[in-house]
């Protein structure tokens, strides 16, 4: 591993003067926070990330679960994974949040990793991973092997020909159906970010993921208010039961009343290039008797968009599946 600075700021304006000294808040920063480490150090073990600076947030005053004036829920950027899925108010409100980060990971992951961390981890890709191969996200301009080599377990949504890689967060796609915003502080003073503003699709600069810029520190997420009488579910299909990554995942709020869809907010992942709210599923539910029949037309609409790779076509139907079946096990819970 290469060299680096260990720097353990007073303040969270300290941290973001430190790291607002870096070129760059994308790939090749050379400042990074470190939260609960589960992504950084794996990837500056192999060189992937070699930041100058690495800048501990662990002792700022970020690791708060607090109501919020408005009715719902300040998430702190280094609570961890573990104390969010079983926070009592999470458990009855935000359930779908819940069983997202439950799905994820292991329980040893879990305990470490936090809330900010992992609106930030990078996709699985393995040419991503290792710096003998080329990869446009890691060194913009040297191409993109998994188009013609291994993406099964890449997207199907929101890719370029330049990056086809995965989101393969799960705490984000609930999120993302929950409607979250992302608060950072940063040299210029603070700001709030919808969650559908926060990631960027690859297009021709799959190095830039998030809108983030340099200093840029996730202070907390915020919830809105839970909806009355809503039914929440995530659902992850993956190759094996637990410690795997998802092939296809949705997560579902959805109101019924008098047997129609109300109100819908769904989202997919283990598909798109981001987190992958689907307002064209939600479109076609609303208004329409909750059944099997219009959840699988709700599926068909999220997936319509969807270009498989060479090793990928399975997941378009995976997906429409997954999706088909997170809303009828709403609709019916
Ligand atoms: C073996 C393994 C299996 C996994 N399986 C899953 C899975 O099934 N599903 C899933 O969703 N995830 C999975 N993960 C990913 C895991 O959830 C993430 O690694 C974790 O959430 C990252 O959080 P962290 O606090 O450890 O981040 P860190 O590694 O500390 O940081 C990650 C990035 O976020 C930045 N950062 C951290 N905090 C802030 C902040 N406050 N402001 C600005 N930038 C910040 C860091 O600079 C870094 O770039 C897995 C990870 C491993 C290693
Ligand atoms: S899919 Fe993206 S991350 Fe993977 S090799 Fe291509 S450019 Fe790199």
């Amino acid at each position: 591993m290469h060299t680096f600075q260990f720097v353990r700021p007073p303040d969270s304006a300290a941290a973001v003067a430190t790291a607002a000294q870096a070129k760059t808040a994308q790939q090749g920063a050379d400042a990074r926070f470190i939260a609960g480490g589960t992504t950084l150090l794996d990837l500056m073990k192999l060189n992937v990330e070699t930041p100058a600076r690495v800048i501990d947030i662990n002792r700022l005053p970020l690791g708060k679960i607090e109501a919020t004036p408005e009715g719902g829920l300040a998430i702190g950027a280094t609570v961890r994974n573990s104390d969010l899925a079983h926070h009592p108010t999470v458990e009855r409100d935000y359930a779908v949040l819940s069983q997202a980060l439950l799905s994820g990971a292991s329980a040893q992951l879990r305990n470490m990793a936090t809330t900010a961390g992992n609106l930030l981890q990078r996709t699985r890709c393995m040419y991503f991973r290792d710096t003998a191969m080329p990869c446009n996200k890691r060194e913009p301009g040297t191409g993109c092997p998994a188009i013609t080599g291994s993406n099964r377990m890449l997207a199907v949504l929101g890719t370029s020909d330049q990056c086809i890689a995965t989101n393969p967060s799960d705490m984000c796609v609930a999120m993302a159906a929950l409607e979250a915003t992302i608060h950072v502080q940063g040299p210029k003073g603070t700001r709030a970010i919808p969650f559908g503003d926060f990631h960027l699709l690859p297009g021709s600069t799959p190095n830039r993921e998030t809108v983030l810029e340099p200093g840029d520190l996730i202070t907390h997420v915020t919830l809105p208010p839970p909806v009355a009488g809503n039914k929440q579910v995530y659902l992850k299909l993956r190759d094996r039961a637990s410690y795997e990554f998802a092939l296809a995942s949705a997560a579902v709020v959805l109101t019924v009343a008098g047997g129609k869809v109300t109100r819908a907010r769904i989202a997919l992942g283990g598909v798109g290039t981001k987190p992958w709210r689907s307002p064209e599923a939600e479109a076609a539910l609303v208004g329409q008797a909750a059944n099997e029949a219009n959840f699988r037309k709700a599926a068909e609409a999220a997936m319509r968009s969807a270009k498989p790779q060479s090793e990928n076509g399975f997941k378009i139907e995976l997906a429409k599946r997954c999706l088909a079946h997170a809303l009828q096990t709403a609709a019916t819970s």
